[in-house]
């Protein structure tokens, strides 16, 4: 089994929208076949892109795998790299990403709590949504408190996916 195949079912880190919000078209990609086969393509400045999370991923794969953008094809991330290099076994790549995910599900979970969370969006957007939100404190000292609490955990697990996905 490969690196990839042992890994990437397990994560979607880098599908799902948490470590990008969006896919930019490169040279190669055949825009318009991407449009045929789903992706909700859109002007980036001068470039064309689509918005994670997009219809293309099913919470494990990728719909579209055999025809996906140039970017996917050649990104892999800073953990997947370690384990091609045998730097790092694939049982402790997997732990890793198994605490990243709870770190985005307590993420996600104070999320839903701010009541401003929209899951069609990647999670640096609803991060940003809820915190520009005013505080509501008609809950008392628990939603208050909310924000905070979103912030501390939100930086934790931005430092664990730069150190661990990112590099
Ligand atoms: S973040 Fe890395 S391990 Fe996770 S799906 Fe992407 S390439 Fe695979
Ligand atoms: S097109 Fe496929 S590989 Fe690319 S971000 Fe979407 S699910 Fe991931």
């Amino acid at each position: 089994m490969s690196e990839v195949d042992q890994l990437c079912p397990n994560c979607g880190l880098c599908c799902n929208g948490v470590l990008f919000a969006d896919v930019k078209l490169r040279k190669g990609d055949d825009a318009k076949r991407l449009a045929e086969l789903g992706l909700p393509l859109e002007k980036k400045g001068r470039q064309q892109a689509f918005a994670q999370p997009g219809g293309c991923f099913d919470g494990k794969l990728c719909r579209i795998y055999a025809e996906r953008p140039v970017r996917c094809r050649t990104f892999e991330c800073g953990l997947l790299k370690r384990v091609q290099a045998g730097e790092l076994g694939a049982d402790a790549a997997l732990g890793t990403i198994v605490q990243a995910k709870r770190q985005v599900e307590k993420v996600c979970e104070l999320l839903r709590g701010t009541g401003s969370d929209d899951e069609r969006l990647a999670l640096s957007h609803r991060y940003g949504r809820a915190m520009s939100e005013p505080v509501d404190l008609s809950g008392g000292e628990t939603s208050a408190g909310l924000p905070g609490k979103l912030m501390t955990t939100y930086r934790d697990l931005m430092q664990t996916l730069q150190r661990d996905f990112l590099k």
